[in-house]
């Protein structure tokens, strides 16, 4: 069983308005040993959207650090984040994560030539595929220029909001970049996330089972698993389902990090 979800929201997201202790005793009722919030920072986010993907650290902090000792006995709540990329945010970022004792960070892509993909005015004038490609080659010039994350968040989610749904997605159409992207998220030691996000929208776990199997036939083996939730009846969405997926992709260990270092669980 997977007794741990590494991608939680909460009010600290603009996106979100659940309480942090919502998450954790919706986590406690389900059984599971650990939630680590990775509330959303995207630096210098477009002011066009209405959204600031912004939140004030010391009070996360704060807060984090009062309800993990609040529940401590029966659950443990890991201080991550969820960072937004951007060419220009590498040297603020790390300064972010230098200056305070995160357990975990995730980089995720949210905006390619500053346009969220969530909106149908990225889709404008591209095919799924042409969206697809600006996106990984987005993703590969980040990396190329920012190495401290642990684990490179939902690889390919922006499948969920393209024109055809991702049901003309084939990883053969994409195999020089993903393989690109995940040579060098492994030269840097570092590990992907699976997230079961897609499945609401009816689509995979993002990344794409395909691109799982490419990542571990390349030597990786850093893993962690995030519902992505941001309210309480999405904790842990589908992680059954994900974990069969896994097990037949021959997966027999997670990751879950504390103080930005990685610990494998067995999946069984
Ligand atoms: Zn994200
Ligand atoms: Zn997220």
């Amino acid at each position: 069983m997977i007794t741990a979800d590494y991608h939680v929201h909460s009010s600290f997201s603009s996106d979100s308005d659940t309480p942090m202790e919502a998450m954790v005793e919706k986590a406690i009722s389900l059984g599971m040993d650990r939630i680590c919030f990775t509330d959303h920072m995207d630096y210098d986010f477009p002011e066009t959207y209405e959204l600031t993907f912004q939140f004030d650290v010391d009070a996360y902090f704060d807060k984090l650090s009062r309800v993990a000792e609040r529940y401590q006995h029966d659950i443990k709540v890991l201080k991550g984040i969820e960072l937004g990329m951007m060419t220009h945010l590498g040297n603020r970022y790390h300064k972010l994560l230098s200056d305070y004792p995160f357990d975990f960070a995730i980089a995720s892509i949210h905006l390619i030539d500053r346009l969220d993909p969530y909106y149908p005015e990225f889709w404008k004038n591209k095919s799924s595929k042409e969206g697809l490609s600006l996106y990984f080659s987005s993703i590969l010039e980040n990396i190329e220029c920012f190495q401290d994350f642990d684990v490179f968040g939902h690889l390919d989610y922006i499948i969920r909001y393209a024109p055809d749904k991702g049901t003309g997605f084939s990883m053969e159409d994409y195999r020089e970049i993903l393989d690109r992207i995940l040579k060098t998220i492994l030269s840097y030691g570092k590990g992907i996330e699976v997230n079961t996000a897609g499945y609401k929208y009816g689509v995979h776990p993002n990344p794409h089972e395909d691109i799982i199997r490419r990542y571990l036939s390349l030597g990786g083996h850093i893993l962690t698993i995030g519902s992505d939730g941001h309210k309480p009846e999405h904790f842990a969405y589908d992680f059954p389902r994900l974990e069969t997926v896994l097990k037949n992709l021959g997966v027999k260990e997670y990751t879950v990090f504390e103080g930005r270092k990685p610990i494998s669980l067995p999946l069984c």
